[in-house]
């Protein structure tokens, strides 16, 4: 059995422990971001390993459903130090396929690793509820899995989004299988060897790699009883759909739009970094990136000190490219669209030019202004390194355009003034709030989730809604007596 990801030309699925080569049916060419050179061929999974990767999750499920959580943690523990110990062969396994900086691939993975530690930390969070309800009657709670549970993550964050997930649900007592983006199919396998070599049994943990049809066969796999999904809205909604008409629990993350609001009082260095960092990180695709930056009043001089920030970020060194050609088309479509309306390209990032990255998918920082009210462009998900810069007079009417937005998933402020930073969170409709925070994603045990189009089900991903999501309650009336203690019992 290899103990590292071979640089195969066909991606593995990987399947009760072991690595089964994908093959038959259409193949996915996997094309390296960085320099457009080709990485291999990935062929989607089909009925027949669908049914595969489930048919050993439920074998698996049959003793992992049944061992205490305090057993059912310890190969998570383990699981922790080994991935600590490949960080960087993990990091350039994302760096490789999804063409993100490796500081940025190595802080997902460490971002995936905390929930990791909630997981593990799940003996102390599962415990029975038991109340004497009359007397000499107890009534208890306790919290048994789901059984096969499914994921399905996109191309952006290749470990963190999987790791969101598979820890907690399979601390959960559930047995798992995932589905990763078809653009980023690698590091979830080598996470797979990680989770074998750190003793947790076979078949807890599958990856069946594929596409939407691939996703279309989980769905309809009456034997997956939960899914959780993170990718764009449109296929959210759309899984949302079809997992609850199929009697599944889902949850579904979807696409974002978020809106960065200054006001005259803000520190104009920290915002100038802050704001930058949000919209540019990741090549601006994450889906708690800044989008639209609200200049409140007179906030001249610190949105000047934005522009400069981010006309001083080098593609190919500060920033990595975008996933693909197809993308960065798309990206470059958009600047286009927003010029001929008669918007201003203030920092261009069409066309550059990265050394020894000539074949890659590099669109540099961007910022646009000027753009029309109700322009299509201020309200559909760009997730590039687009800034869109707005001007208003009163933070009322900043509140007012980020309300308006369908989506929900994350929004922030920068001021120095308490008053102001409290009237904006308690009015903002997003489920993620920053103050002075650009990127306001929550750490563990806060659970991260958007509301609005950017979630559809109940609850947010990791924390601990992911314990109530990944888990049904049974509740227990018990009475050693045989008096009759009330009109219950
Ligand atoms: P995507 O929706 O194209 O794909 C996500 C996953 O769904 C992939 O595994 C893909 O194979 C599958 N898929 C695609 N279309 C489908 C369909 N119609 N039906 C069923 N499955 C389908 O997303 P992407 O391009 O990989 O990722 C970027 C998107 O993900 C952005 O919109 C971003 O905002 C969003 N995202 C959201 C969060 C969040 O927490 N809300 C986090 C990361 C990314």
């Amino acid at each position: 059995m290899p103990t590292s990801m071979p640089e195969t030309p066909h991606v593995p699925h990987f399947i009760r422990g072991a690595t089964l080569p994908s093959s038959g049916g259409d193949a996915l060419r996997l094309t390296g971001p960085a320099d457009g050179a080709p990485l291999g061929v990935l062929h989607p999974a089909r009925t027949e390993v669908v049914a595969e990767a489930v048919g050993a999750a439920a074998a698996a499920h049959e003793e992992w459903g049944r061992l205490p959580v305090k057993e059912r943690v310890q190969p998570l523990i383990r699981f922790r130090s080994l991935v600590e110990r490949h960080l960087a062969e993990l990091a350039e396994c994302i760096h490789r396929e999804n063409g993100k900086l490796r500081a940025e691939a190595e802080a997902g993975v460490q971002r995936g690793l905390e929930v990791v530690e909630f997981a593990t930390a799940l003996p102390g969070l599962l415990g029975a509820e038991v109340l004497e309800v009359s007397p000499g009657v107890d009534c208890m709670t306790r919290r048994h899995p789901l059984g096969v549970v499914a994921g399905i993550t996109p191309f952006n964050f290749p470990a963190m989004v999987p790791m969101w997930m598979f820890p907690l649900a399979i601390a959960c007592g559930n047995t798992f299988v995932l589905k990763p983006s078809e653009q980023v199919p690698s590091t979830p396998v080598r996470l797979g060897m990680l989770l074998r070599d750190a003793g947790l049994p076979d078949g807890v943990f599958n990856v069946v790699q594929g596409d939407r049809h691939t996703v279309d066969l989980l769905l309809e796999e009456p034997r997956i009883r939960a899914v959780a999904f993170v990718g764009s809205t449109p296929a959210a909604r759309a899984v949302h759909q079809r997992g609850t008409a199929n009697g599944k629990r889902v949850l579904a993350l979807g696409g974002a739009k978020n809106h960065l609001v200054v006001v005259p009082d803000a520190d104009p260095v920290a915002t100038a970094r802050s704001v930058a960092a949000s919209a540019t990180g990741c090549a601006g695709q994450r889906c708690m990136a800044g989008s639209v930056l609200i200049a409140v009043g007179d906030s001249d001089a610190i949105v000047e000190a934005i522009v400069s920030e981010m006309a001083s970020l080098r593609p190919g060194v500060e920033m990595g490219p975008v996933i693909s050609a197809r993308a960065r088309d798309r990206i470059v479509g958009c600047i286009d669209r927003a010029e001929a309306s008669g918007a201003w390209v203030r920092l261009d990032g069409r066309g550059v030019r990265v050394s020894g990255g000539e074949q890659g998918f590099y669109v540099g920082p961007t910022i646009l202004e000027g753009l029309e009210p109700g322009s299509p462009l201020l309200g559909e998900e760009i997730f590039g390194p687009v800034l869109t810069i707005l001007r208003v007079d009163t933070l009322d009417e900043a509140l007012e355009i980020e309300n308006a937005s369908p989506y929900g998933n994350a929004a922030s402020i920068f001021t120095t003034s308490g008053a102001v930073a409290r009237h904006f969170e308690s009015r903002v409709r997003a489920g993620m709030v920053g103050i002075n925070v650009g990127v306001p994603v929550p750490r563990e045990p806060f659970g991260f989730g958007g509301w609005n189009e950017s979630r559809f089900g109940v609850g947010d991903i990791t924390g601990r809604d992911a314990i109530l999501f990944w888990t049904q309650a049974r509740k227990t009336t018990v009475k050693w007596t045989s008096r009759q203690t009330n009109w219950m019992s």
